[in-house]
């Protein structure tokens, strides 16, 4: 094999995957369909000028903990880390709320009587957070990080692999004695991962977020997400690698049953050796010539399954919002939804196809501990929510509305202090980014049968294809979405392994 490999996609995935190829001497080129690189870790100015919105992701615990982005010491390409000491806070109705801080001591006090739960499980469960990631993060067989975590857990083995499969609402009321607010507050960093309280494995979801808050926090770039893309790209470059933006792949051409390079929509062919593709599986599938992959394997992808979509506000505010309750004024992150039933409620009926009347929201206040994203005085406020991908009986304003809704009544007053609004839908999010289809931030869901060695097959585990010359890495592949860029860094491992190009060596 010659040595010309083209990389689907410029998120981040794909920028590490290009780093690991060029700074091996491999010819790359980086195809990405929209003007701009990044793909879901960007940013952009949606509202007012002097305002800096994170287009998709927007806190990044995975990043911190993740060996394939750590070595990289982007902060080398000038990118700085903020690490707010208030991580979230969980209002409710009644103007209370619960936090979670950095600080262990800190947050056991903010739970009230559950916090002796939460207590308990931290003191099992910090010590081992290096191996409890590395674990997840690593390709399959985890190896000795997976060994360490179970010697580590010795006997309470059983009893954190249960946990961890059931769903986040089992494990809230278990962990907090049946204590429903403590759960709910749980359930909030469940939401993350699109999936229900009530399905199995959200809990570990939950968990293992809100573990990472308090050993590394919920960092975040300064300056806005599109720091973190432009320190890869940076890299990228100074590796010899070429970003080309505004090229879409229309299909990845075979012959003689290998890959053989790319037809762009423009019209244009591109040659190459090898294609490592970071889009979604089922964008992925639809790109390769019919009997290109074995019959199973193309049928598994075509109904690779997504999940709810997220419905996104981006706001320019005239000052902070005026919660009614006192820990989400200082939070980076507020998870607002209030109580238990009414965060199941809304994520089922998401998940039925239905618009939430009280839609559960992640909101994001990064102009509180980052003031370059915001002329003085002034802040932006990031919002999501899950909302089934199509939905013609709410029009986009209306939805906007039930959002903002759920705003005021944890934060009386906040229209007050809206200086400009932008709505961006979920059929946007896919025409901007056609990897998030029907608006699904994982690349599929996460239910447990899309997990692990089956995420997004089994034949795709080892971040190869059993089509020559085709490579998978992004959020459809093990270990799903998030900016970790871990399967951006295997697919380029298998790929340089199979060309014997020592791949554990980054320069
Ligand atoms: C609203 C939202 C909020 C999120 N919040 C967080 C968060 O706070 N923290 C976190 O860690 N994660 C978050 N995520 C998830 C995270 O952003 C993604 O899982 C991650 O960025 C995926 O990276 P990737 O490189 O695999 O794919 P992407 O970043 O999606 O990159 C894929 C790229 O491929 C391009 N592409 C697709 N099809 C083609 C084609 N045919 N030709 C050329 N290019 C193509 C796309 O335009 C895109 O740029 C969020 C996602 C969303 C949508």
């Amino acid at each position: 094999m010659s040595r010309r490999v083209l990389v689907l996609g410029a998120g981040h995935n794909g920028l590490v995957a290009a780093i690991h190829l060029a700074e091996h001497g491999l010819d790359v080129t980086v195809l990405e369909h929209a003007p701009r690189p990044g793909g879901a870790s960007s940013s952009t100015a949606a509202t007012l000028p002097g305002f800096v919105h994170d287009h998709c992701a927007a806190f990044v615990p995975m990043s911190a903990v993740s060996p394939a982005l750590t070595e990289l010491e982007l902060e080398r390409e000038g990118l700085r880390w903020v690490v707010p000491p208030l991580v979230l806070a969980h209002p409710f109705e009644d103007g209370s709320a619960i936090a979670l801080h950095r600080d262990v001591g800190a947050t056991v006090a903010s739970l009230g009587r559950a916090g002796a739960g939460w207590e308990a499980a931290m003191e099992r469960l910090l010590p081992l957070v290096g191996p409890l990631t590395r674990s997840i993060l690593s390709p399959i067989p985890p190896g000795p990080s997976a060994l360490r975590l179970a010697a580590g857990l010795g006997r309470d083995l059983p009893e954190w692999t249960r946990r961890m499969l059931g769903s986040v609402e089992a494990l809230g009321l278990d962990l907090f004695d049946g204590d429903r607010r403590a759960t709910a507050w749980l359930a909030g960093s469940a939401q993350h991962s699109g999936l229900p309280p009530s399905t199995t494995v959200s809990g570990a979801f939950g968990f293992l977020l809100q573990l990472i808050g308090h050993s590394h926090g919920w960092p975040f770039p300064r300056g806005g997400m599109g720091e973190l893309a432009g320190a890869l790209l940076a890299r990228a470059e100074r590796a010899g690698a070429r970003i080309r933006c505004g090229a879409t792949v229309a299909r990845i051409e075979t012959r003689r049953g290998r890959v053989a390079g790319v037809l762009l929509a423009s019209g244009e062919r591109i040659a190459a050796d090898a294609v490592l593709s970071t889009v979604s599986a089922g964008v992925l599938v639809r790109l390769l010539p019919d009997g290109a992959l074995p019959t199973r394997l193309d049928r598994q992808l075509r109904r690779w399954r997504y999940g709810t979509g997220a419905f996104k506000l981006d706001y320019a505010l005239s000052a902070p919002v005026p919660w009614a309750a006192e820990e989400p004024r200082g939070a980076a992150v507020v998870h607002v939804g209030g109580e238990l039933a009414a965060l199941s409620a809304a994520a089922q009926a998401a998940s039925r196809g239905e618009v939430p009347e009280r839609p559960a929201l992640v909101v994001g206040q990064q102009t509180l501990f980052d003031d370059t994203r915001a002329p003085a005085g002034r802040h932006t406020l990031y919002v999501y929510g899950h909302v089934p991908a199509a939905r013609p009986e709410v029009s986009d304003e209306e939805l906007a509305g039930r959002f903002e809704a759920q705003l005021e009544r944890f934060a009386p007053g906040f229209r007050d202090v809206v200086l400009a609004r932008a709505i961006r839908s979920t059929e946007q999010s896919e025409r901007e980014n056609p990897s998030l289809v029907g608006g699904d931030l994982a690349g599929g869901s996460y239910e447990l049968d899309q997990q692990m060695i089956f995420r997004p097959a089994l034949r795709l585990m080892r971040y190869r294809a059993p089509l020559r010359g085709l490579y998978v890495g992004g959020a459809s592949t093990h270990p799903g979405g998030a900016v970790h860029g871990i399967s951006g860094r295997a697919a380029a491992r298998a790929l340089l392994a199979d060309l014997r190009l020592r791949p554990w060596r980054t320069r």
